[in-house]
């Protein structure tokens, strides 16, 4: 996940394709639908032969990948969670695909300033990627490991790592720890000069000091913004890497603890008979 920022140096009009998908939603799911003013990611999937801004061709996703997921997929269940977890308003615009890189990653975030970033994830490696059907779940793993620390601002979390990897999971990369870093460097977790992200008022836990790496990443290695993954393991957003993102794009209000909504495959089957309930559930903002 080395990651690598550069500026677009043309922008191209190219076909997307857009999540507007809406979903009845029931019983104990005690989502509702974002709070107003909440941060809005419109993500756009870039086809296989479509262009990227930098002018790589988007490409078909590899053969190295198991799990029977898409992702597309596992990128909403991502895009969600960053939603929960900024809850200023905004709207982020990130269009995500699979390219050809070079060099060991996994994925690289592209950001031309503004609100529009792009993601292109690596079809050239050799390296196994699991694809989770069910992203929100975490069920292939049998083991969840939180952990915090006190950087100067009271007690936060700095870690929700999952480990004992089963299945299609084991052995390897999880796209879905791959999409939250990325995602969060589109939103603006791009320091460079290896400082401390010192987070201030109004944000929670005022005081505390994220240590950085002169890459853009954030110096803890069970944080989603520590600049590299192992295979056979999970890490959820954590605490330093909500007010991390926060604090340098400007949001004032976070969630530290946020649930994503499952994707629409996951409640397909829940969904049935709960229409009576009538509450409607926004997946993705339309544009
Ligand atoms: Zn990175």
């Amino acid at each position: 996940m080395n990651h690598r920022q550069k500026t677009p140096t043309k922008s191209r009009v190219r076909p997307v394709r857009r999540c507007g998908c809406t979903l009845l939603l029931v019983l104990g799911l005690a989502v509702a639908a974002p709070p107003a003013g909440a941060l809005t990611i419109n993500a756009s999937f870039v086809a296989a032969g479509s262009s990227f801004p930098n002018g790589n061709t988007a490409t078909a996703a590899p053969t190295t990948t198991a799990g029977g997921g898409s992702l597309q997929g596992v990128f909403a269940t991502a895009a969600s969670y960053w939603e929960k977890a900024i809850l200023s308003p905004g709207t982020v615009t990130i269009d995500f695909g699979w390219a050809g890189l070079t060099g060991n990653v996994l994925a690289t975030t592209f950001t031309g300033g503004g609100t529009t970033s792009f993601i292109e994830f690596n079809s050239a490696g050799t390296s196994p990627l699991f694809l989770d059907a069910t992203p929100a779940a975490n069920s292939e793993y049998t083991t969840f490991t939180p952990s915090s620390a006190n950087l100067g601002g009271g007690t936060v979390n700095t870690g929700r790592v999952f480990t004992g990897a089963t299945g299609a999971a084991s052995g390897r990369y999880d796209l879905l720890s791959v999409a939250l870093h990325e995602i969060g460097h589109a939103l603006g977790f791009t320091p460079s000069s290896g400082a401390p992200v010192v987070v201030t008022n109004p944000l929670p836990n005022a005081g505390t000091s994220i240590p950085t790496t002169t890459t853009g990443h954030i110096d803890i290695t069970t944080a989603e913004l520590y600049p590299s993954l192992p295979p056979s393991e999970r890490k959820l957003l954590t605490g330093v890497d909500i007010l991390g993102v926060a604090q340098l794009a400007g949001y004032k209000s976070v969630d530290l603890n946020p649930v994503p909504v499952p994707l629409p495959g996951a409640l397909i089957l829940m969904a049935s008979g709960l229409a009576a309930f009538g509450t409607r559930l926004r997946l993705r903002r339309a544009a």
